[in-house]
């Protein structure tokens, strides 16, 4: 269902007004972690000043290590709803379980699916119950076949909401902490309809690499970007070493109007 075979016209998810899919160039910006409820709104009155609308946060964080900080919870997607309301912005934010599934439908705006959940099927086929637009990554070692499919999973179920996210791979090399696979974006934009974004933080790991791998994205034919951002990002409790302060989100979005497309 998600082949252009089957419907050639691009999908357009509708996002409180952001039409994701459109053919301009939409941003998912935000804390890799939702720390406080100041955080998020320094973060989300810079958002709202460039006049973006979707913001992302993680409250339920997958995390390598059991010892580092696991997230706030509910208590951090309350924090993004109050912020969204207060800036008129959107909620993105991940969901780790399915059985969250019901309640955090009543603060966030797009489910994400990170990339370690990319094959939880039992997680795939909840997102796929509800009504809400899900974001779904890329799996650090997924194909992009087993990417489509795991989107597969989400409509069959009647949810054709998915924006598809590039956000680099696991291969051997060690200079990024993945490898942004550029090239999956034209494939996945000439086999499915859905909307496509990359994210640049996850996939380089390095600050200095997020403005031009956001170039090459947007160049070609990305639908989108996500990006990390941080008041103070020595002090984040996850991805300090990436994650931009607003000073260089403000640089980095100048550098991208030439890039970005907005109609
Ligand atoms: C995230 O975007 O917060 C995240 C954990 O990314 P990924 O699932 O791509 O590692
Ligand atoms: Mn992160």
């Amino acid at each position: 269902l998600v082949s252009r075979k089957k419907k050639p016209e691009d999908t357009i998810i509708d996002i409180k007004g952001e039409k994701v899919g459109d053919g301009n160039t939409h941003y998912v910006v935000g804390p890799c972690s939702v720390e406080s409820y100041e955080q998020v709104a320094e973060v989300a009155k810079s958002v709202k000043s460039k006049g973006l609308k979707l913001l992302r946060g993680g409250a339920f964080k997958p995390r390598t290590s059991p010892y580092d900080f696991q997230g706030l919870g509910v208590e951090g997607l309350q924090i993004l709803k109050k912020v969204a309301d207060e800036y008129d912005l959107a909620v993105v934010s991940e969901i780790v379980n399915p059985a969250h599934m019901e309640e955090a439908m009543d603060y966030i705006d797009v489910i994400q699916i990170g990339a370690r959940n990319m094959q939880n099927f039992e997680l795939l086929k909840a997102a796929g119950d509800v009504k809400k637009p899900v974001l779904l990554k890329r799996g650090l070692s997924a194909t992009i076949s087993e990417f489509i499919n795991a989107a597969e999973y989400i409509i069959s179920r009647g949810n054709g909401n998915i924006i598809l996210c590039e956000r680099g791979i696991r291969t051997y090399e060690k200079a990024t902490r993945n490898t942004l696979d550029i090239s999956a974006v034209p494939i996945l934009k000439q086999e499915t309809h859905l909307p496509v974004m990359v994210d640049v933080t996850h996939s380089t790991g390095r600050r200095d690499l997020l403005l031009p791998a956001a170039k090459a994205a947007l160049a070609i034919g990305a639908d989108g970007i996500m990006a990390e951002v941080h008041p103070d990002p020595a002090v984040a409790l996850s991805d300090a070493a990436q994650q931009m302060d607003i000073p260089m989100f403000d640089t980095f979005m100048k550098e991208l109007e030439a890039f970005s497309t907005r109609k």
